[in-house]
């Protein structure tokens, strides 16, 4: 049985997956038809850890822009 981890988009911190405190991760579900390449994509899902989310309330902003797809694209943060 393969054990999944939960891998952070901006930090790269890695977590094994069910732990309580996975709760607190945030989580990016990519664009319908977004073709990108990335270690931390699981399916079209990227997470952060806690510590991104917190630190930077913009980061899925942030993880979109670093794998060039543009901020806000089928993604809107909550205080636009
Ligand atoms: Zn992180």
């Amino acid at each position: 049985m393969s054990r999944l981890y939960l891998r952070c988009a901006i930090c790269s911190r890695q977590q094994a997956e069910g732990m309580i405190s996975g709760a607190g991760w945030g989580r990016l579900e990519l664009p319908p038809g977004a073709q990108v390449e990335h270690p931390a994509l699981v399916g079209s899902t990227l997470r952060a850890c806690p510590t991104c989310c917190s630190g930077h309330p913009d980061w899925q902003n942030r993880v979109l822009a670093s794998l060039g797809l543009a901020p806000g694209f089928d993604v809107r943060p909550e205080s636009a």
